[in-house]
């Protein structure tokens, strides 16, 4: 079982002491005799340890930056929700697909920020703006957010809050099962919590440091009947031996997991695997043992934004990875919601 993420080292931006959430995580990490390092800007931490790239890239994923998010500008998200809402960045989870890798280049570390109140009150602005439009929030879009809640509880005071709002709504995604803080939280129905699944076999091989499928699935289950609408992103599919029963476990063990109640708002979304280019240099370099298959000829190029195009499944591949899913989905989850394959 994995047990919920501990920093091995944590750096603090000075100023974020002046917010409570800064004084507590202070307190938190000094009882659990976590080394305290200072930096001055969250986005330049320039002396972590490490002695050459693989144990800084590491290094930097047990790394916790504690700081003041200064852009309050949020970043669109569509299709799934209108706008990003940044609570964190960067993730302790090590999966080998991981889009983090190339988007957050050479900033590996996890950033938590502090000032709550202030994007809270800046979403609370983009929500009035579009009244009496219901507006969405992501808040999984730079990070898993779940796996570092336990010790900041930012999650829950957002979705208490929006719980409250009247014209907004949360998402946010996650592959940790440490959801017990947040199954007292008043959401109100407004927050959607998404789980990240797979097969066994994907999980087992490309998702090291994230909870295993089962505790995944047990947790949605908590989730279910806390009263959260619920959401599966099926994600990356991934073309393996015994891919047809992997996945159709997956959604037998869903189906014994999730109370009735649950069933009636429930949404499912389908992303096939795909790389880039840069995409496969960051993970040959990162998880150079890795069995991931990345091999562009056996694949089918789609033309990309910023003429960085990605290699996905053939289209035979593609149309028996539709069939088999949404058969699946049909048999179990027949009032479920396809949100999008892609
Ligand atoms: Fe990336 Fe999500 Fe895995 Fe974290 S859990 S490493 S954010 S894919």
């Amino acid at each position: 079982m994995i047990k919920p993420f501990t920093p091995q080292l944590v750096y603090f931006e000075p100023q974020a002491l002046d917010y409570p959430l800064g004084k507590e995580l202070k307190e938190k990490f000094e009882k659990m005799g976590i080394e305290i390092r200072y930096t001055t800007s969250h986005n330049q931490v320039r002396n972590l340890p490490g002695e050459n790239d693989f144990q800084k890239y590491r290094i930097a994923k047990s790394t916790l930056v504690v700081g003041i998010r200064k852009t309050l500008k949020f970043d669109t998200s569509k299709p799934s929700a209108e706008y990003a809402i940044p609570f964190a960045t960067g993730c302790m989870g090590h999966c080998h697909y991981c889009y983090l890798q190339t988007t957050m280049g050479s900033k590996p570390y996890i950033r938590t920020y502090v000032n709550v109140d202030e994007i809270l009150a800046a979403a609370d602005q983009y929500m009035e703006e579009r009244a009496p439009e219901m507006t969405r929030f992501e808040a999984a879009c730079t990070s898993d957010i779940v796996g570092i809640d336990h010790l900041t509880h930012t999650l829950k005071r957002a979705i208490e809050h929006f719980g409250e709002s009247e014209y907004g709504k949360l998402r946010f995604v996650t592959k940790f099962h440490h959801v017990d803080h947040l199954l007292d939280a008043r959401h109100n129905g407004k927050t959607r919590f998404r789980f990240s699944i797979n097969a066994d076999y994907v999980i087992k091989n490309f998702e090291p440091g994230t909870s295993p499928l089962a505790k995944r699935i047990e947790a949605a289950g908590k989730v279910a009947r806390a009263g959260y609408p619920l959401g599966f992103i099926v994600a990356p599919i991934y073309l393996h031996e015994g891919w047809q029963e992997g996945y159709y476990h997956m959604f037998e063990r869903l189906d014994a997991e999730l109370p009735i109640e649950a069933r009636k708002d429930i949404t499912f979304e389908f992303i096939q695997h795909r790389f880039t280019k840069p995409a496969k240099k960051v993970i040959e370099k990162n998880y150079p043992m890795t069995k991931l298959e990345l091999n562009e000829a056996a694949r089918r190029y789609k033309w990309g934004k910023y003429g960085i195009g990605k290699y996905i499944y053939q289209k035979d591949e593609e149309e028996d990875i539709k069939e088999h899913l949404y058969s699946y989905m049909e048999k179990f989850f027949p009032n479920a919601k396809l949100e999008y394959f892609t």
